[in-house]
């Protein structure tokens, strides 16, 4: 019987497979498609013949309820494959499919707690079940609507995906209850000014340059390691990065999708110019954590 402390409320269903067959790696948050309470949830998935469960329902006043304990696959997404490795939620909702902040800052702290119970370093989001590119460490974000013709999570949640990895990695990385109401684009938040390169870092720098949004900063080469040693959010195949090669270009750069030594100087130089300071060391081609202070200041401003 495992379950985050966070639930105030235990009503179990019967529907569920018991035993998972996978170890738990992605979690997946559903939609009501209603403004149902905990209870009238629950209430749903008693009945052995509706042939329905989730591990987890929110309300839209926050409060947190149990159907299915975490060892045990719930019937919720219409995948056997997802939810024999997922923690699936069933969210209360407002018109238009919206939650209110007290489920969207429920829904981030069950995540939270449950990457520091399985020992995750954070949430993930590619916008597909691909567990190919998943940094190791990582929880997988999945849709519903990817395994079952459905439009679960619904037409406001569907959209708050990329929010949601970045609230909950957010959340993580500081303790601090998240206090940025989910924003109508996919990148409405600030980043916090911490020298840390991650993932939300990497997130903002690829949308702001038009690229692929993963997160992370690909197929980098490690004779490179001490030139961008602050970038934290990196793989090491060294086969380049169209990120890469978009921020070689914008800051003038040779274009190769390797960020090295030139790759470092032209955008602390960049930066400088534009008034975010990268410390006393200067353009010296070695992306530190002031270099990445300077950077996020400036992807905080829209500027890169
Ligand atoms: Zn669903």
């Amino acid at each position: 019987m495992t379950h985050s402390k966070l639930a105030t409320y235990v009503s179990h269903s019967p529907n569920h497979s018991g035993k998972r067959n996978h170890k738990i790696d992605t979690l997946t948050p559903h939609y009501m498609d209603g403004n149902l309470s905990i209870e009238t949830c629950a209430a749903i998935f008693r009945p052995t013949s509706r042939r329905a469960s989730s591990n987890y329902g929110i309300g839209s006043d926050g409060r947190i309820g149990v159907y299915v304990e975490e060892e045990n696959r719930a019937w919720t997404s219409g995948s056997s494959a997802n939810d024999n490795r997922a923690i699936t939620f069933e969210c209360a909702n407002l018109s238009g499919g919206k939650l209110t902040d007290a489920c969207w800052n429920s829904l981030v702290k069950l995540c939270a707690d449950i990457c520091k119970r399985y020992g995750y370093k954070g949430v993930y989001y590619c916008g597909r079940a691909d567990y190919s590119k998943l940094p190791s460490g990582y929880m997988l974000l999945t849709m519903h609507k990817w395994f079952q013709s459905t439009d679960c999570p619904g037409p406001w949640l569907s959209k708050q995906f990329s929010n949601l990895a970045k609230d909950v990695n957010a959340y993580l990385g500081s303790g601090k209850t998240p206090t940025i109401a989910p924003a109508n684009n996919t990148h409405g938040g600030k980043l916090s000014v911490d020298g840390h390169c991650g993932f939300n870092t990497v997130l903002d720098m690829q949308h702001q340059l038009g690229t692929y949004e993963d997160g992370v900063v690909s197929g980098q080469w490690v004779g490179h390691r001490q030139h961008i040693w602050a970038i934290e959010s990196v793989t090491w195949e060294g086969s380049g990065s169209q990120m890469v090669k978009a921020l070689q270009k914008r800051v003038g750069a040779s274009v190769d999708g390797l960020w090295g030594r030139e790759t470092s100087t032209k955008l602390q130089k960049y930066l400088i110019k534009r008034g975010y300071s990268c410390g006393d060391a200067g353009a010296d081609g070695y992306f530190g954590h002031c270099s990445v202070k300077a950077l996020q200041r400036c992807l905080n401003d829209a500027k890169l």
